[in-house]
């Protein structure tokens, strides 16, 4: 529970045992008032300002509730014997009293609602409920109070008691509950002591003197910016201090019928007390709104310093470094991981465009990017590389993010936040090589280095597809070794492979336009895929694969043409909706097998190719 206690390690009394501490704050509370409430008497027998409620307000918004009532009491003896000089009636004196620590009562029951809650002033909503509860609500039923009882009892007049009442208390705790508190709260003791203190508040207090001492010049307007510079100095405790003084030597001089407020009595009819409590209400309303304002400027500022050195904090031990730039590269800050990558340093990078850094390959899409956010859009991430200062190039991660004008909402520059990626860029260059290498893997035969079976069912659907769409032709040439078992019997498993590596040389001497796809099919079988090829074409292709073969003179011991022959079945189709790719094979395949059956070294087209309808050639070897 923070209350007085939780402020006393500021006071001198934080070093005394608590039950003394607590009997002197009690003692304090007493004297306080008393000495407050035989000063007003004494001055203006309370007729101006009632400045012993405000003292009693103020211990009671400070003390923790539980202790009110001894507080209370205090403040009840305290009010007794200094209203004991007033010069009033006995019954007056004494329906005052205790109304009067009812006041106080009140106007702490309304205002703190929490024991633990404490006041400030200097905040708008907590200044309002202060004036509407303990300056205003508070006196004003208290003072009805006083004034019927004092109807009733010895004949009082109202309407002058009430108003009245609520004049002076109201501008008592005005006045005096905000400076009792701030002196509470502050080192008092020590700031009484300081010449600052003084400095502001004599020439103040001499002027009071001047001011209020002689009606000749009306010049009580001249206290406002003395007070206002009191509170900008000094702080509202002490301005309201300062008020209090203004009060107390304006209401003595007043009294006596000096000063400008009592000469303007002739003028105005108003009563010269309610001229100087309009003149002090004003002062406090002043003291009031400047505090509040300068109370939120000062948190403005702080959440601006605490933002700032936020910022600081995370520019300044990023790693990443944070280049801030208009749109023609132009940098206006570098945070300091600037210079530790590139070798270059802070003012380095701040003499010069961010552009002069970038590849020169990478140029022309950053400016793109930039054009880009120069036009509204709010972010880009993007990848270049930058010159270091030994002149090679290191590769970056840029994420951009466009800087607005805060009113107009117009861009007007770029955040850069560069964070180096040299590493992680080489390990992406060494995993896409593995991938490529896989994935060529995948579609690739080991033994003879042709596309495997993999790759032609992929290219054949493929194709298959587009000729489909284009209607145009589409051709396949299925080879078979002739007699390759015995050549592996004769020759060896080993000369056997060398062999299939020699046919698909053969294979690739003639097929070479672009689109065709030359593939091991499985074993000793080859495929070759002819796209856009018609049947008279594909035809020739075969033949001329078997005469390649041939070319080569291959010893083959157990072929009876004495080298390696190989045989071939081709087929073409223009694909059709509804018609698998599989014909095409199964077209080819029946070719081949005719092949074979007439005696092998041979090309054959397959019995639905287009070729087979017009002209059915068994083409030998010469
Ligand atoms: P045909 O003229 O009727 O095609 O007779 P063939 O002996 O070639 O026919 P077959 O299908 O009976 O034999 C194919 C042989 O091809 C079987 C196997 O020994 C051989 N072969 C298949 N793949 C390979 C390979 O990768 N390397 C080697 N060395 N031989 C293979
Ligand atoms: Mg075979
Ligand atoms: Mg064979």
């Amino acid at each position: 529970m923070r209350t007085i206690s939780a402020t006393r390690h500021r006071s001198p009394l934080a070093r005394w045992p608590r039950p003394f501490a607590f009997a002197l704050h009690l003692a304090g509370c007493f004297i306080g008032v008393g000495l407050t409430a035989l000063l007003a008497g004494t001055i203006a027998d309370g007729d101006l300002i009632w400045v012993a409620n405000g003292v009693l307000l103020a211990y009671l918004l400070l003390v923790p509730r539980r202790l009110w009532p001894a507080y209370l009491a205090a403040g009840l003896l305290g009010h007794a014997l200094g209203s004991f000089f007033i010069h009033a009636p006995w019954q007056a004196r004494l329906v005052a009293t205790p109304l009067d620590v009812v006041e106080a009562y009140l106007g702490a029951l309304l205002l703190r609602r929490r024991s633990a809650q404490l006041p400030k002033f200097s905040q708008g909503g907590y200044l309002l409920r202060f004036i509407a509860y303990a300056v205003l609500a508070a006196p004003t039923a208290a003072g009805l109070l006083y004034s019927v009882i004092a109807f009733l009892w010895f004949h009082g007049a109202i309407l002058h008691t009430w108003p009245h009442w609520i004049a002076t208390d109201g501008l008592g705790v005005c006045v005096v509950t905000p400076a009792s508190i701030a002196i509470f709260r502050t080192r008092f003791h020590r700031s009484v002591l300081s010449g600052k203190v003084w400095a502001r508040m004599a020439p103040l207090a001499v002027v009071t003197l001047l001011v209020f001492s002689q009606a000749k010049a009306p010049l009580p307007f001249v206290l406002y910016p003395l007070l206002i510079l009191v509170l900008l100095r000094l702080g509202l405790g002490w301005a309201a201090a300062a008020t209090l003084f203004v009060a107390a030597a304006g209401g003595w001089f007043t009294v006596h019928g000096e000063g400008p407020f009592a000469a303007a009595l002739t003028a105005s009819k108003l009563h010269s007390a309610v001229l100087l409590q309009i003149f002090i209400v004003a002062a406090m309303f002043m003291l009031y709104s400047v505090s509040v304002v300068i109370e939120n400027l000062r948190a403005t500022e702080r959440r601006l310093r605490e933002i700032a050195s936020l910022h600081q904090l995370m520019t300044e031990n990023s790693r990443d470094v944070i280049i801030i730039t208009d749109f023609q590269g132009r940098r206006s800050f570098v945070s300091a991981a600037g210079s530790t990558w590139g070798g270059w340093s802070r003012e380095e990078l701040l003499g010069r465009t961010s552009m002069e850094f970038v590849h020169p390959e990478d140029r022309a899409r950053m400016a793109a990017i930039v054009a880009e956010l120069r036009a509204g859009k709010d972010d880009a991430l993007v990848e270049c590389r930058v010159k270091t200062r030994d002149g090679g190039y290191v590769w970056v991660e840029a994420s951009l993010r466009t800087i607005r004008n805060p009113v107009s909402g117009i861009p007007t520059g770029i955040l850069n936040n560069v964070r180096e990626i040299t590493q992680r860029k080489l390990a992406e260059q060494k995993l896409a090589e593995a991938y490529h290498t896989v994935e060529a893997m995948a579609i690739t035969d080991a033994l003879t280095g042709l596309a495997n079976r993999r790759r032609f069912d992929q290219y054949l659907t493929i194709e298959w597809r587009r000729c489909m769409r284009e209607r145009n032709p589409l051709s396949l040439v299925l080879i078979d070794a002739d007699l390759f078992k015995s050549y592996n019997d004769a020759h060896g498993h080993l000369r056997g492979d060398n062999c299939l590596k020699q046919i698909a040389e053969a294979i690739q001497d003639v097929v070479s336009r672009p689109g065709d796809l030359v593939a091991r099919f499985g074993g000793e079988e080859f495929a070759v895929v002819l796209p856009n090829t018609p049947d008279s074409g594909v035809y020739q292709v075969a033949l001329d694969i078997c005469a390649s073969m041939r070319n080569r003179q291959l010893p083959h011991a157990a072929n009876p043409a004495g080298i390696v022959t190989i045989s071939a079945g081709c087929a073409t189709l223009v694909p059709v909706l509804g018609q698998h790719a599989m014909a095409l094979i199964d077209c080819a395949d029946r070719g081949l097998y005719e092949a074979k059956a007439s005696g092998r070294n041979c090309a054959c087209a397959g019995p639905f190719s287009s070729a087979n309808t017009v002209d059915r050639l068994i083409a030998r070897s010469a």
